[in-house]
């Protein structure tokens, strides 16, 4: 699940000069590593339902039947609207095609072909964790499609790769501008990554591009047990670039009657992926690994450096 970006909100630097962001040794990350196995299990239990004919709510039983087997208890069930609607009332975030993060599961129907969205989060003896992935549907053509899914990892791991400590937050999200702008598409901007541990959603905000308000604001240097969800949502084919001042374009989005649901205009496609990662002296930990994944999914990438050109 995303955090919702709050323009005033307290910038990462000062949350963590009043203590608000906590860093977590190396026994609180085994423990959150608890929480994304069990996040992991459910994920992959509601990947291997995905299929044409299946409903959303499907894929959210799926999701919670995994996390009460794992014995966590889901943290999106009754997750307060920050705009003061309805709580949300799933385990599973699941958003098709448009929608891009938190919609809410129900009856629609997937369709051969349309690209699903599947978030989850969870807690395991009071620590939390919080991963998501996309899904195409079996059954029709699906090369463009799965080069997209494709495109949202690389993006998602070339961040992971610079999450060594000293890096700027600036400098991942660099990063994964940068991959996701090359492969052609886009990115949105406004629910992004998080700091995450005791609570599912915490300081500081961690944004999947380079904005004004995350250069002015909300950037901040990576330490050695900083714990953060990183989740870019990608948009296919919408070509994101690079203004004269440094500043990236991102595709709109809104939040439909639901209170929920994020969504780009009708026709384009969305792509989400997210892990839960450490910070360590030793490099980018990612704690929500699936046993089953592809590599691409699931790699450690380490390459050491924050350069933006290198
Ligand atoms: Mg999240």
């Amino acid at each position: 699940m995303a955090a919702f970006a709050v323009a005033d909100r307290a910038a990462s630097a000062r949350a963590l000069r009043h203590g608000e962001m906590s860093l977590r040794t190396a026994a609180e990350m085994d423990a959150i590593e608890r929480a994304g196995a069990a996040v992991a299990a459910a994920l992959d239990a509601a990947t291997a339902a995905v299929r044409a004919g299946t409903t959303t709510a499907e894929l959210d039983r799926a999701a919670r039947a995994a996390l009460e087997a794992a014995g966590a208890e889901p943290t999106f069930v009754g997750y307060p609207n920050p705009n003061g609607g309805p709580a949300f009332p799933a385990a599973a975030c699941v958003s098709v095609a448009n929608e891009a993060v938190h919609g809410i599961p129900g009856a629609r129907t997937l369709r051969a072909g349309e690209l699903v969205k599947i978030d989850v989060g969870a807690r395991v003896d009071g620590w939390c964790a919080d991963a998501a992935v996309s899904v195409v549907v079996p059954g029709a053509e699906r090369a463009e499609a799965d080069a997209f899914v494709a495109a949202a990892w690389e993006t998602l791991h070339a961040g992971i790769a610079r999450m060594q400590p000293g890096c700027a937050w600036s400098d991942v999200a660099f990063a994964m501008q940068r991959m996701a702008f090359e492969r052609g598409h886009g990115l949105v901007d406004g629910w992004h990554g998080h700091g995450i541990g005791r609570a599912a959603h915490e300081a500081p905000q961690a944004p999947s591009l380079v904005t004004p308000g995350l250069r002015e604001r909300r950037d901040f240097t990576l330490l050695p047990g900083m714990v953060l969800a990183v989740e870019p949502i990608l948009v296919m084919g919408a070509r994101g670039t690079v203004d004269a001042s440094g500043n990236a374009t991102h595709v709109p989005v809104e939040v439909a009657s639901d209170g929920w649901t994020v969504r780009a205009a009708d026709g384009l496609v969305v792509a989400h992926v997210e892990h839960t990662v450490a910070v360590t002296r030793h490099g980018p930990r990612i704690l929500t690994r699936r046993a089953g994944a592809r590599a691409a999914a699931d790699l450690v990438p380490n390459d050491g450096g924050c350069s933006r050109t290198g």
